[in-house]
């Protein structure tokens, strides 16, 4: 039975759909305005992961995340390049898409801009108004949120804690306008000349940010969603407004479950643009010595809901680990095929493990646990190759690791680094050593790329490498 830790509840929960079989899922994605960082890439893998696990468990998942391409950070990046308001959301989406193809990340179902739907949020702030959940103050209009009954609970806060709060992480609200300095901006005017701005019955504005989500929910996903997803951070103010907006609109329950992601910490400090210590994905991937697949799969081997701690050491280790995975599978791939019957003790301890990995994977997508049978599965394997199981069973074994591995966004089992141009130097030399039969120098060159972390092997067609 799967279970979700709902962060409304605080508790673990067993999850069942709205429809049977399938997932209504909405994940808050990034404003487009810059590279996204390695806190944004995390909570994109993470979802990514459970994404494809409930739909390799069966579910059809409609997986909709969507584009902030408007608001003030979009605006002060145009001013800072030259660009549009569209253009600078045009780069950085693109930039994003990019960014998720290489860390192996699914395709969302839908991929909403928040500028496509000034309509259906315009006519979401009449309705909130006409029932007076809402109020005009001189163009800009608020949610009334003492007038929401739950308005607190998703953040965990008492209403005299978020009041303190309120006035500083509500930021660009004009607090003397408020009812409440818990009220948070529906609708914000726009009156400067060269910024862009949408027609509404309070004069010419913008949406503000939560209620471009909740209107994205409620068109593409329905009035009642089985999971919304986000970094923690989010909860409140982001989610906590979003949640009163949409429940008050409809009467209904907004989200069944909550599912939130931990931070990114760098080198055991928080991540942060005064610490200078503020990574973005676009830096990392343009270092030639960081696969995508291993940054990835470092991302994915922590907890959803734990802190990751980023350092380039940890990030090494991981790619350490995935090299091992690289060996065996590319071990099982040479050896795979339709001879043989299937060996039946292989093939039961392969069905106790996958028991385990569900079990683990059910419990509130426990990866950690997950990869700790997936090395067992690696280890099964091995032993399987060693002891000359036939073609049939080693097809099996690989079948399987690849769905477990999928899951995780491995999928790429081929060697895909470059080599160093100091090693592919050292490798034409040895190959020259070879063959002039030098054998004392072609042993040194290969104890030379080893401390490159470059293993050399000889074969019929000559040198093969992989990476230590
Ligand atoms: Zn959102």
């Amino acid at each position: 039975m799967q279970t979700v830790y709902n962060t409304y509840s605080l508790e673990k929960e067993s999850f069942t759909p709205i429809e049977k079989g399938k997932v209504r899922m909405y994940l808050c994605g990034p404003t487009v305005y810059n590279y996204i960082h390695i806190g944004n890439a995390r909570s994109t893998v993470a979802f990514d992961t459970i994404r494809k696990y409930l739909e390799w468990r069966g579910y059809e998942v409609n997986f909709v995340s969507n584009f902030t391409d408007l608001g003030d950070k979009v605006i002060a990046q145009g001013e800072k390049e030259g660009l549009t308001e569209e253009e600078v959301a045009d780069k950085y989406a693109d930039a994003f898409l990019e960014d998720a193809a290489a860390l192996n990340v699914e395709p969302a179902s839908s991929r909403p801009r928040a500028t496509q739907f000034m309509e259906e949020m315009v006519a979401f702030v009449e309705k909130l108004m006409a029932e007076g959940m809402a109020y005009e103050v001189n163009g800009n209009v608020y949610f009334r949120t003492n007038q929401f009954k739950d308005y607190a609970v998703l953040s965990h806060q008492n209403m005299d804690e978020l009041k303190k709060n309120a006035a500083g992480r509500l930021d660009g609200d004009d607090q003397d306008e408020k009812e409440n300095n818990t009220d948070f901006a529906l609708w914000k005017k726009e009156v400067r000349p060269d910024v862009t701005a949408w027609p509404s019955p309070w004069g010419p504005g913008r949406p503000g940010w939560h209620l471009e989500c909740s209107v994205m929910n409620d068109v593409l996903l329905g009035e009642t969603i089985d999971i919304h997803a986000g970094g923690i951070d989010l909860a409140f103010p982001h989610h906590t407004n979003e949640l009163a907006q949409s429940e008050s609109y409809h009467g209904k329950t907004f989200v069944n479950y909550w599912l939130h992601n931990g931070f990114v910490n760098v080198n055991d400090e928080k991540m942060s643009k005064s610490l200078g210590n503020f990574i973005t994905i676009h830096d990392l991937l343009e270092d030639d010595s960081i696969e995508p697949q291993g940054l990835r799969y470092f991302l994915v081997k922590t907890h959803y809901r734990r802190p990751v701690a980023y350092s380039r050491d940890r990030l090494d280790q991981a790619q350490q680990e995935l090299d091992k995975i690289y060996r065996t599978m590319r071990a099982l791939a040479k050896k795979a095929g339709a001879a043989g019957e299937v060996d039946a003790a292989v093939a039961a301890q392969l069905h106790l493990l996958e028991e385990r990995f569900i079990g683990a994977m059910d419990d509130d997508f426990g990866v950690e646990n997950a990869l700790t049978v997936v090395f067992e599965g690696l280890t099964l394997a091995n032993r399987s190759l060693e002891e000359g199981q036939s073609e049939a069973t080693v097809q099996l074994i690989e079948q399987k690791l690849a769905e477990w591995l999928h899951i995780f966004g491995v999928d790429n089992f081929e060697e895909s680094r470059e080599l160093p141009t100091e090693a592919k130097a050292l490798l034409e030399e040895r190959a020259q050593a070879r063959k002039n039969k030098d054998f004392a120098k072609s042993d040194e060159l290969r104890d030379q790329l080893k401390e490159l972390g470059i293993l050399v092997k000889d074969g019929r067609d000559g040198q093969s490498v992989e990476f230590i």
